[in-house]
């Protein structure tokens, strides 16, 4: 049987009569408190030699006379975060009335029922006398001499310089925090060794869970690639397969583009047309060192010569005649070639606004002399680009 079951049994006949109310007030309040506050005074023997109650403001330390109204039938103490039964009117603090409703639905003083949608909050003239209610800070006797209204208790008594279980900052020189009470046995040298060895644990763990990821991240690198070959090969014999990649194609090369910064090209008249056979090789390094699709570095790093490029780029004359078209658009920085030349990526994705003589298919690379630097604007929202 639960000590709560206990006191609702005890207390029933007791309670019988409201004339026997007063008397027995501080015997039930007793017997409640012991029940409900038992965990906070095994907290309070252990956390601090003040007491400081976990509900309810505790009696003892309130200055001048108190109305009994304002005191709490579970806890016995000031009410805290009052709520009243809106039936029987009797008030409780919060916490007290929802622990013990967690074992019974009646009120603990008359027994009559009580429901957590009896709840409401307490009168103003209640609020208003709790307000004018001052309390001695817990830790009086340590030497704090305030005087406090209830509302400023709790945030005090965790900060008051005279807790002892406020945390200081050492002042030999370690800088760690540590509570008042362990400062005079707080050996600088010694926490701080403790304190590396810690974090050099962590450290250590951390790297084996790096170690273990990245093998995981090779394992996963793998299986699409050989997921990717496969859908390659379905896709050369079969029209479907054939449609459904190039839309996974697509989404793979914007996925890798959205991470690219947006590039904003001065001077189109210095793309290079016609790229030799070592700056297709840088090329493809640049790719696969920003993370491109693997499968796709082919497709990327072919359309780096304008025989492959959409129609209306093809030769230098089509490039003049669409000149006024080229700004339009949207290209993302790659990091520069060895040599040093800018490039740029044009996806299909970014470009569906172009006319289709000038959008590229999936995408392509363009290697420039000069005159290429990063936008400095926010990115552009993502597109459909399946
Ligand atoms: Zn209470
Ligand atoms: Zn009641
Ligand atoms: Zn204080
Ligand atoms: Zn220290």
């Amino acid at each position: 049987m639960s000590p709560l079951t206990l006191f609702a049994r005890s207390d029933a006949s007791t309670f019988r009569s409201e004339n026997y109310k007063n008397r027995v007030f501080r015997k039930v309040s007793l017997e409640a408190s012991s029940v409900l506050s038992s965990t906070k005074e095994s907290r309070n023997r252990i956390g601090n030699r003040n007491h400081i109650s976990s509900m309810g403001f505790d009696l003892p330390y309130i200055v001048g006379h108190v109305d009994e109204e304002l005191i709490c039938p579970i806890c016995a103490d000031i009410l805290e975060d009052p709520v009243q039964s809106c039936g029987c009117e009797h008030a409780y603090c919060r916490a007290c009335i929802d622990k013990w409703m967690q074992q019974k639905q009646i009120c603990p003083v008359d027994r009559s029922d009580l429901l957590p949608g009896h709840l409401v909050p307490v009168s103003r003239l209640m609020r208003n006398m709790l307000s004018r209610l001052k309390i001695k800070c817990s830790f009086a006797e340590n030497g704090c001499s305030q005087l406090l209204a209830l509302e400023e208790y709790r945030s005090h008594v965790a900060g008051c310089e005279h807790n002892p279980k406020v945390v200081v900052e050492c002042n030999k020189g370690c800088g760690m925090k540590v509570p008042k009470d362990e400062l005079a046995r707080h050996n600088c040298v010694f926490e701080l060794r403790e304190l590396v060895q810690n974090q050099m644990a962590e450290i250590a763990e951390l790297k084996e869970t790096q170690a273990t990821q990245e093998l995981r991240i090779v394992i996963q690198r793998r299986e699409l690639e050989l997921l990717q070959y496969y859908i390659a090969a379905l896709r050369s014999t079969n029209p479907v397969m054939r449609n459904i990649g190039e839309q996974l194609d697509r989404y793979s090369l914007m996925q890798w583009g959205n991470g690219l910064p947006l590039a904003n090209v001065r001077t189109w008249g210095s793309l290079i047309s016609t790229p030799d056979t070592p700056m297709h090789v840088m090329v493809r390094d640049v790719l696969r060192t920003c993370g491109c699709p693997m499968h796709l570095l082919n497709l990327m790093v072919d359309p780096c010569h304008e025989t492959r490029w959409p129609d209306a780029l093809i030769t230098l004359d089509a490039r003049r005649e669409n000149h006024h078209r080229l700004n339009q658009y949207v290209t993302r920085i790659l990091p520069p070639l060895v040599s040093g030349k800018p490039c740029v990526v044009v996806l299909g994705g970014d470009n569906t606004h172009m006319p289709e003589n000038l959008r590229p298919t999936l995408g392509l690379v363009m290697i420039f002399v000069d005159g290429v630097e990063e936008m400095l604007q926010e990115p552009l929202p993502d597109g459909e680009y399946i």
